[in-house]
């Protein structure tokens, strides 16, 4: 069996425990003749420490819900809380102090990260600059980070002459320079080879267990279910189905397991496969046994 926080079954508020709240959350874009709904109810919780990767298909809104995570754009309608702070109600004064304190986020392109003339110590230097840190502080905050990354040996080169992976660790490095509570991270191994990828995908999983930061990640990569505690699956602007793994013991590898995610409104996707085997289409019979919820098809005479 998985071993598995049970929640409460009469918790006061949705996620009021929860590091990262996100209720029902709406996100439309409006251009002249078209409108984008890139998050349509989103429900995601993530607790303190926790390592999250979401996975989804391109356009499912994966960045869209990470830029209102970070502070960076604001939802239409819903509910996002970060570490107590409400990303709806911010003040100007409030989300600066949000994104410069309470995330760190690392952006889908690796190139809007760093700045082409900085070294990378520079580069990590900046945000504690801004933030009024003394000068022997700040050395020590971005040895240490520049070692905790393994990217020690580039403090001294511009992006320009470092790898991929590389430039993406120091990346790292820049959004934790504050000691934000949560680390967002947009398909920073996207543009990455596999090999490459596994090495930042490892630095982020060191960050999660060294630093105790919670780390959200967005990836393509269906292989980090193997690597990480949850997979969270977004699909059209909503959270489909979860994977938990279960701690590797001594005798015994971790296992996953896939769930669906059924909102609070009691709706569960039933993925694709399952709707085309028995041909469910709009209406469906439900009935509920002793153990589980049997779902069949209208047509079935089953149980009429
Ligand atoms: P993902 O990161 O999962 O690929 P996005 O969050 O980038 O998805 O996009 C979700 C949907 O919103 C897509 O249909 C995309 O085209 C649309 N979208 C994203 N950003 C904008 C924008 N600034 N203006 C209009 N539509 C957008
Ligand atoms: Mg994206």
């Amino acid at each position: 069996m998985l071993d598995l926080p049970v929640p409460p079954r009469h918790s006061p508020a949705f996620g009021h425990d929860a590091l990262v709240v996100c209720d029902n959350l709406v996100r439309i874009y409006q251009s002249e003749s078209v409108e984008v709904q890139a998050l349509q109810g989103l429900d995601l919780l993530v607790h303190e420490g926790e390592m999250v990767a979401l996975v989804g298909a391109s356009g499912s809104g994966k960045s869209t819900l990470l830029n209102v995570l970070a502070g960076v754009d604001s939802p239409t309608a819903g509910r996002a809380r970060v570490a107590g702070h409400d990303l709806v109600d911010m003040t100007r004064r409030e989300r600066v102090h949000y994104r410069r304190h309470v995330v760190g986020f690392v952006r889908q392109q690796t190139a809007r990260n760093l700045v082409p003339y900085l070294t990378s110590r520079q580069v990590v230097d900046l945000p504690l600059t801004i933030a009024g840190r003394p000068r022997r502080e700040r050395h020590d905050r971005t040895t240490e980070l520049l070692e905790l990354l393994g990217v020690a040996h580039c403090a001294d080169r511009r992006p320009a002459e470092m790898s991929g992976g590389e430039q993406q660790r120091v990346s790292i490095a820049v959004a934790l320079a504050n000691d934000p509570r949560v680390l967002l991270a947009d398909e920073p191994t996207g543009e990455l080879d596999s090999e490459t990828a596994a090495e930042v995908f490892a630095a982020l999983r060191t960050v999660n267990r060294e630093l105790g930061a919670t780390v959200v990640v967005v990836t393509h990569d269906a292989a980090v279910s193997g690597q990480v505690a949850r997979t969270v699956a977004i699909r059209d602007g909503r959270t489909s189905s979860e994977v938990l793994r279960s701690h590797d013991t001594a005798d015994q590898p971790g296992r996953s397991e896939e769930f669906a995610v059924m909102d609070r409104a009691g709706r569960v996707q039933l993925p694709r496969e399952y709707r085309e085997a028995l041909d469910l289409t709009h209406r469906v019979r439900l009935a509920l046994a002793d153990d589980h919820v049997q779902v069949r098809s209208d047509r079935s005479d089953h149980g009429a």
